[in-house]
């Protein structure tokens, strides 16, 4: 009957209704799936040059496009980064009909540099239009860490094969050096001799370049004890400030906290000898040079973002310039030895690596941050020491003490010998200069009575350290004597080269060193 005709065909609309709803339903919660993905999924129209007919919103937001709507007008060649890679993954794409993990570099609609990884597949549909689907990652972070790593095998690998080289080095010059003095003491000639001076000149940067990488590669032993870095900035920046020169104007800027950590204080002087240096040395017209300390908190966010670091508490020490910055290529490559971007005699390429090496023995790390024309910051971080303040005993950290004797500074070298003079009167001492062996005799005859001590690089030009060493002691028996040089302390104690008994350091001289050993030869 009519009656229930009626209520059948109601029933089959509203079956044919809810079979709607129920499509529709579960292409939103499809569509929900889509766009909660944290992939990119993408449909592309080959017959329309590559736009975007589809995608999702995780894809919007990687691209950074406005809106997922905006995101359809784009192509996506225009993301491309320049090169071949895209290019060649479509052609895959034809070639084969699909994909898997290509990584690809991509240009954000904000500049952006991404690198993603493509899987995607050929489609086509009955009216014969060519399609591409499929998925995009961003795989900018896990690149980086990547490259980090291998940077980090890299330099480890380079420090032990330095090392290594360095130590056997070392020991052919010591051989050199014994018979080069064997040669200098037996032979009458002058001619010969100056020869054999050469050879040792020459030994001597060569041990100088050899030190340097030994202690790159760890092989120098490093004396960890407590110290507020304050406090060595503290007086270590007086130095600094001569070092760098009138043209750059130096401030430094330091956390109000004692912060305790452990180190070895000649090692951190270096470190800051070190920065400063190249800190001038990206300032040739004048500028500025920033020192600052600050302790910070390192978390989980600092080390996902840098790819490096642990957890904990940690001093910083920031040098930041205003020179020339760097590029990217060079930025990478500043840390390994023997990378110079200075021209030949000006630099050695060992400064920074000597920094990474002493760095990673207090267990810390470095940031570098720098672009060119825009200065260069680095910030070395030394973790912070758990002992509390009151049981760490402090006295290193602290300025050494100086005094007002006279002394004799005989080296060749000039920077060296320039940095030598500033730390002593900085504490006080009366310092008369020479520039060789025989000036150190000349001068010393002209105020024998007055100097208190001489300090006397073993390797000069015209008259080494020893040599005058000798005449010096002929004017005035028992004068007090320290003696300088570049080699090594294995090559110093090897026999002929010093006398028993002398004292003795070994250079790059840091201020805290030298000062010590002055006082203590002064003293004894
Ligand atoms: P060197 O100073 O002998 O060249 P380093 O290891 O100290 O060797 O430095 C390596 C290179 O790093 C330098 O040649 C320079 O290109 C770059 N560099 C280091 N510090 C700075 C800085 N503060 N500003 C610009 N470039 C720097
Ligand atoms: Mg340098």
């Amino acid at each position: 009957d009519l009656v229930s005709a009626v209520a059948a065909q109601i029933g089959a609309v509203i079956e044919k209704r809810r079979a709607i709803e129920e499509r529709f339903l579960m292409q939103k919660r499809f569509e929900e799936l889509l766009s909660s993905l944290t992939v990119g999924v993408f449909k592309i129209s080959l017959s329309e040059d590559g736009r975007f007919v589809e995608a999702n919103q995780a894809l919007s937001s990687m691209l950074e496009a406005p809106s997922l709507a905006e995101m359809t007008r784009h192509r996506i060649t225009e993301f491309c980064a320049e090169g071949q890679g895209f290019k060649k993954c479509v052609e895959t794409v034809l070639a084969q009909g699909f994909v898997r993990n290509e990584v690809v570099e991509f240009i954000t609609l904000k500049d952006r540099r991404i690198w993603c990884s493509i899987s995607a597949a050929l489609k086509k549909d009955p009216s014969g239009a060519v399609y591409i689907e499929g998925m995009i990652e961003d795989v900018t972070e896990r690149k980086r860490l990547e490259a980090q790593l291998l940077h980090s095998q890299k330099m480890e690998a380079v420090g032990r094969l330095a090392g290594g080289v360095a130590h056997d080095f070392n020991n052919i010059l010591t051989a050199i050096i014994g018979y080069g003095n064997l040669l200098l003491m037996k032979e009458d000639d002058d001619t010969l001799r100056s020869y054999a001076g050469q050879i040792l000149m020459l030994s001597e940067r060569a041990s100088t370049l050899t030190q340097g990488l030994l202690s790159f590669g760890r092989k120098r032993e490093t004396r960890l004890e407590p110290a507020d870095l304050n406090g060595v900035v503290r007086w270590v920046d007086k130095i600094l400030r001569r070092v760098i020169g009138e043209d750059i104007e130096l401030k430094t800027s330091l956390e109000e906290a004692e912060m305790n950590v452990m180190a070895d204080i000649p090692q951190i002087e270096q470190v800051m000898m070190n920065l400063a240096t190249n800190a001038r040395d990206a300032m040739p017209g004048g500028g500025a040079l920033t020192i600052e300390t600050k302790a910070e908190e390192i978390g989980d966010e600092y080390i996902a973002a840098h790819g490096y670091g642990e957890k904990g508490k940690y001093a910083i020490l920031a040098f930041s310039d205003t020179g020339a910055g760097m590029d990217e290529e060079t930025r990478r490559r500043i840390f390994e030895p023997f990378f110079t971007t200075k021209e030949a005699g000006k630099g050695t390429g060992l400064g920074l690596s000597i920094v990474y090496g002493i760095v990673k023995e207090h267990r810390g790390f470095i940031d570098v941050y720098s672009e060119p024309g825009q200065g260069t910051t680095f910030r070395i971080y030394i973790p912070i020491a758990g002992a509390p303040p009151a049981l760490i005993e402090r006295e290193k950290a602290e300025a050494p003490r100086g005094g007002t004797e006279t002394i004799l500074l005989a080296e060749d070298e000039e920077e060296v010998r320039k940095i030598a003079r500033t730390v002593l009167e900085e504490y006080g001492y009366r310092v008369i200069e020479a520039r060789d062996g025989e000036e150190a005799v000349e001068k010393f005859g002209a105020e024998k009575d007055s100097i208190d001590l001489v300090i006397l690089d073993m390797v000069m030009p015209r008259k080494g350290g020893s040599e005058a060493h000798e005449e010096i002691k002929r004017m005035r028996p028992g004068v007090k004597a320290l003696f300088t040089s570049g080699y090594s302390i294995e090559i110093m104690t090897a026999k002929g080269v010093l006398g028993e008994g002398a004292n003795f350091i070994s250079k790059p001289l840091t201020p805290a060193e030298m000062l010590k050993k002055v006082r203590e030869v002064l003293d004894a």
